[in-house]
């Protein structure tokens, strides 16, 4: 299993590298390319908020309800200081008290949270709340979710390429619980979960992913971009 650490570096790398594309390939501004990055990072980190006792899991809770709460604060342009603040206490302290204590109390390590499904709804409901309570334009929320899973799969991934043992060249006893499609001894929950994602599916309109991704202009406004237009580094200090 990967730890933190490693989780984090590869999970924003990926996250990077694949915003960058985009907003090489002019498809993002500059801004909605750091909050796709932020996105897939913190997506990478959420598979392991069951592990409970651990330290990632409260650094990532923690983490998570600072950022939510401020984003819930930043869709409120409009309102007082105080208003702000107390809409941030209690967003913080509902998300760090309850949220994370029904965590502890109904999760099991590498259950149903830890499996390819949950990263789809996990999506599929990044999406769905960037929307609806964000300011973020239609477009960017599916992005938006559609880089929370990429995270997420790419913690997944991660960490059946840690569970060969390379050396031995063998498999450790975890090949094939991280990266899972179902959880055995969950049947309900796994059912749950298909369930929702069925149901809100429609939510989202995944095409402007796949329009974008199996696109050939993508592709060739991408190759347009690989060396300078206007002369190296044109205005690296333009403030
Ligand atoms: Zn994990």
């Amino acid at each position: 299993m990967a730890n933190f650490k490693t989780h984090m570096v590869v999970g924003a790398t990926v996250s990077g590298i694949s915003s960058t594309l985009l907003l090489s390939a002019g498809h993002l501004t500059d801004s909605e390319a750091l909050l796709l990055f932020s996105l897939g990072t913190i997506g990478s980190l959420l598979p392991d908020i069951d592990s409970k006792t651990s330290i990632p899991f409260k650094i990532t809770f923690t983490l998570l309800s600072v950022f939510l709460s401020f984003a819930i604060i930043f869709s409120k342009p409009e309102y007082s200081l105080i208003e702000k603040l107390i809409l941030w206490l209690t967003s913080f302290y509902l998300l760090k008290l309850f949220i994370m204590r029904v965590f502890i109390e109904y999760t099991s390590h590498r259950g149903i949270f830890h499996s390819v499904p949950m990263g789809i709804l996990l999506g599929i409901l990044g999406t769905m709340l960037l929307k609806t309570l964000f300011w973020v334009d239609g477009s960017v929320a599916v992005w938006g979710g559609f880089f929370i899973t990429l995270g997420y799969l790419t913690h997944l991934i991660l960490d059946e390429v840690y569970s060969v043992d390379l050396a031995n060249k063998r498999m450790k006893k975890s090949f094939g619980t991280a990266f899972s499609f179902h959880k055995k001894s969950n049947w309900f929950g796994t059912f749950i979960v298909y369930l929702a994602i069925l149901i809100l599916f429609k939510e989202t309109n995944y095409t402007i992913v796949t329009d974008t991704i199996f696109s050939s202009n993508f592709y060739i406004d991408l190759y347009e971009n690989i060396l300078p237009q206007n002369g190296w580094f044109n205005g690296l200090f333009n403030i």
